[in-house]
C-alpha cells in the first residue's frame, strides 16, 4: 500500500474509559469481521485479560475504510497495555505508530492513567485525536472535559469526537477523523536494508512465537533470514501476516506496515520489545535506538502449600517464563515454607497475573510472601548487593548503608478526599512535589518509596477515597534512607517468610502492627505463644497469644447448632491451608494479611 493511504495508530485511555469497546466498534464498522463472528473485547484475547478488563500483550489489526475522499485506507491499530507494570512495553509499542486516539470517559474526565498514557503518546510525537466517549450517559459533560483536557493535558480539545462505543453514536467520525487529522507514516526506502522494529510477541500453541513488527526500511518476505540486532538470534521467517484480526498470510510487509512473522522462534523470551529486526545478509548499519531490557522491579517468594506440588510447579514456572521474558525466577528455600520460588516482575499486577495463572492455569495452590523491591546494600568492605529477599540481608554490623527504589506518583482525585490521600501518602514516606486543581479535581504528585507502595497501596487509595482516585507512576531512581531489616520470631522461632525492610523510625510501629494482626491470625494452640518483632538481636515488639481453652464451640451461646458446625467446618478448612512452624501451625493467609496495615 502507498504511505499515503496508511494510518498507524493506537488508543490511550484510562482503564474502563472504553479503549477495547472503540476497538469493537471500528473493527465491528469497517466489516473487518462478519457481523456472527463478533464478540466483545475481540483484542483482549487472554483469558485474565478479559476478566480483568486489561490487556498485557500487545495487539494490532488491520483495518480496511473506504474514506469520504473516495480512496481507501489501510488502519493498523496497536491495541497496548494501558498499565503502570508494562510501561516500557506501551513506549515502545507507541514508537511503532503515528498517531492516538485519546479517549476520555464524558461522565469521568481525565484520570492519572489518561496523563501518563497521553504523555507517552506525546513523547513519541504523536498527533492526537481526542475522543469523549459514552456520551450515551447522562451524567456526560462534555464541554467540562473539554476544558479539562486542554488545562491538565495541554493540547486543543475544540474539534474533539463525540461518541458511544456502547451504541455506536459518532463512530463513522472516528474514523474520519483518523483519515483526515492523523499523519501518514513517514517515508521509508523500500529498497534500503532490511530494518523493522519488533513491538511484541506472544505464544502460539500451533504457530510457536508469533512476533508483531513494524516495518521502516526494506520489505519483510517468507524465506528471508533474519537477526535480532540486539539479541543476537537468528532465523527463518516461515509466515508473514496481518491480524483482521483472524491471521491472514500476506506475501509481504513494506515500509510503514504492520503485522507479524512467524520463524521457529522457541521462546518469548528470544524475542526483546524494542528490538531491531533486520536481515542477515544485508543488515542495516543502525539499530532502532532507545532499547532497554525489561528488569523486574517486584520481588516475592511463590511457595506450593502443598510440599508435593513443587516439581509441578517447578514446570509450570518454566513454562510461564518461557513466554514472559520480563518475569524472573530462582528457587528459594524458606525454613518456613519449604522449596519454592523468589519470582520478580515488572509491578504488582504482573505478580498478580503470574500468581493468578499458576493456581487456575497450573491448579497449584500457592503461598505468596509479601512483595519487596529490590534493596541497594552498601556492605562496609565497599561491596554492593541487589537485595531480592529481605532474608538475605547481611548482618545489621556489616552493612554501611542501604538504597531504596523510589518512584514519582501522581494521584487525582476529588477534592473532598484529598486530605485523606495526603495523609497516606504521608504515612508512606512520601515526599509532597506539587498540588494543582483542575476543576473540583485535584491532582497531587509525590516522591514514594516503591518499598511502600507495592505492598497495599493501591487498596488503601481505593479505600480512602470510595474508589474516586486514580493513581499512576514512573520510577525514580535509588536514594538512601535508614533501612532495617525486622524478623518476626514466633513461639522464639523467625520465620523467615515473614521477614521485611523497614523504615527505622517506623519499625516499632510497624513491628506492633504485626504482631497484633498475629496474634488475631494465628489459631489458638494448647500452650502460650510469644510474638516477636526483632531488629538483629533486639526485639522491639511483642505480643502473646494466650493458650486455647478446652472447647472451641463453647464460646457459641446456646445451642446453635448450625453456628457449631460452621464453625467446625471453618476450622476444618483452615487446616488444609496450615503450615507447621516448630510446634505452632500458621495459616496461609497470616503471611499476605499481617503485612496490610489498617
Ligand atoms: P477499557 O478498559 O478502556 O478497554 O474499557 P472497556 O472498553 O472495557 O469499557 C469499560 C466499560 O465501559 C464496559 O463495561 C463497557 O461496556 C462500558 N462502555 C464503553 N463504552 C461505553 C459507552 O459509550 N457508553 C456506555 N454507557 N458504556 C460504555
Ligand atoms: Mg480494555
Amino acid at each position: 500500500t502507498e504511505l499515503a493511504y496508511i494510518r498507524n495508530f493506537s488508543i490511550v485511555a484510562h482503564i474502563d474509559h472504553g479503549k477495547s469497546t472503540l476497538a469493537d466498534r471500528l473493527i465491528q464498522l469497517t466489516g473487518t469481521v462478519a457481523e456472527r463472528d463478533m464478540k466483545d473485547q475481540l483484542l483482549d484475547a487472554m483469558d485474565i485479560e478479559r476478566e480483568r478488563g486489561i490487556t498485557i500483550k500487545a495487539n494490532t489489526v488491520r483495518i480496511e475504510y473506504p474514506a469520504k475522499d473516495g480512496n481507501t485506507y489501510v488502519l493498523n491499530l496497536i491495541d497496548t497495555p494501558g498499565h503502570v507494570d508494562f510501561s516500557y512495553e506501551v513506549s515502545r509499542s507507541m514508537q511503532a505508530v503515528e498517531g492516538s486516539l485519546l479517549v476520555v470517559d464524558a461522565t469521568q474526565g481525565v484520570e492519572a492513567q489518561t496523563l501518563a498514557n497521553v504523555y507517552t503518546a506525546i513523547d513519541a510525537d504523536h498527533e492526537i485525536v481526542p475522543v469523549l466517549n459514552k456520551v450515551d450517559l447522562p451524567a456526560a459533560d462534555c464541554a467540562r472535559v473539554r476544558e479539562q483536557i486542554e488545562d491538565v493535558i495541554g493540547i486543543e480539545a475544540d474539534n474533539a469526537v463525540e461518541i458511544s462505543a456502547k451504541t455506536g453514536i459518532g463512530i463513522p467520525d472516528v474514523l474520519e477523523a483518523i483519515v483526515q487529522r492523523l499523519p501518514p507514516p513517514q517515508e521509508g526506502d523500500r529498497n534500503a536494508p532490511l530494518k523493522a522494529m519488533l513491538v511484541d510477541s506472544k505464544y502460539d500453541p500451533y504457530l510457536g512465537v508469533v512476533v508483531i513488527v513494524r516495518v521502516i526500511d526494506g520489505v519483510l518476505r517468507k524465506g528471508q533470514r533474519i537477526r535480532m540486532m540486539k539479541s543476537g538470534g537468528t532465523y527463518d521467517i516461515d509466515r508473514v501476516g496481518i491480524y483482521r484480526p483472524a491471521m491472514e498470510n500476506v506475501d509481504e510487509l513494506g515500509p510503514g506496515e504492520i503485522g507479524y512473522i512467524t520463524a521457529q522462534i522457541k521462546q518469548v523470551r528470544d524475542t526483546r520489545v524494542g528490538d531491531t529486526i533486520t536481515t542477515e545478509k544485508s543488515p542495516t548499519p543502525k539499530a532502532l535506538p532507545g532499547f532497554k531490557p525489561s528488569v523486574p522491579v517486584v520481588f516475592c517468594g511463590l511457595f506450593p502449600v502443598d510440599t508435593n506440588d513443587f516439581e509441578d510447579m517447578r514446570d509450570a514456572i518454566e513454562k510461564l517464563a518461557l513466554n514472559d521474558a520480563s518475569f524472573t525466577f530462582e528457587m528459594e528455600t524458606s525454613a518456613a515454607l519449604g522449596f519454592g520460588f523468589r519470582c520478580g516482575f515488572l509491578g504488582l499486577l504482573h505478580l498478580e497475573v503470574i500468581r493468578d495463572r499458576l493456581e487456575r492455569e497450573y491448579n497449584i495452590e500457592l503461598i505468596t510472601t509479601a512483595p519487596s523491591v529490590v534493596f541497594k546494600v552498601h556492605t562496609r568492605d565497599g561491596a554492593v548487593m541487589d537485595l531480592h529477599n529481605p532474608a538475605d540481608m547481611p548482618d545489621p554490623g556489616l552493612v554501611e548503608r542501604v538504597e531504596e527504589p523510589r518512584i514519582k506518583a501522581t494521584i487525582l482525585v476529588p477534592d473532598e478526599y484529598l486530605g485523606d490521600v495526603l495523609k497516606l501518602c504521608q504515612e508512606r514516606r512520601g515526599i509532597q512535589e506539587d498540588l494543582t486543581y483542575a476543576g473540583s479535581r485535584a491532582m497531587v504528585v509525590y516522591d514514594l518509596p516503591l518499598a511502600e507502595v507495592v505492598f497495599d497501596f493501591y487498596d488503601r487509595l481505593k479505600s480512602v477515597t470510595k474508589g474516586y482516585a486514580s493513581f499512576d507512576y514512573y520510577i525514580l531512581g535509588y536514594r538512601e534512607d535508614n533501612l532495617v531489616r525486622m524478623s518476626i520470631l514466633v513461639n522464639d522461632e523467625p520465620v523467615d517468610a515473614l521477614a521485611m525492610m523497614v523504615h527505622r523510625d517506623r519499625a516499632e510501629m510497624r513491628g506492633r502492627a504485626m504482631c497484633e494482626k498475629l496474634k488475631e491470625l494465628i489459631p489458638r494452640h494448647m500452650f502460650k505463644i510469644p510474638i516477636q518483632a526483632a531488629i538483629g538481636g533486639r526485639v522491639i515488639a511483642r505480643e502473646t497469644l494466650s493458650a486455647m481453652r478446652k472447647d472451641v464451640t463453647a464460646k457459641c451461646y446456646g445451642g446453635d447448632a448450625t453456628r457449631k458446625r460452621k464453625l467446625l467446618e471453618k476450622q476444618k478448612a483452615g487446616k488444609k491451608k496450615m503450615r507447621q512452624f516448630g510446634k505452632v501451625e500458621i495459616p496461609q493467609e497470616a503471611f499476605i494479611n499481617a503485612l496490610k496495615m489498617d
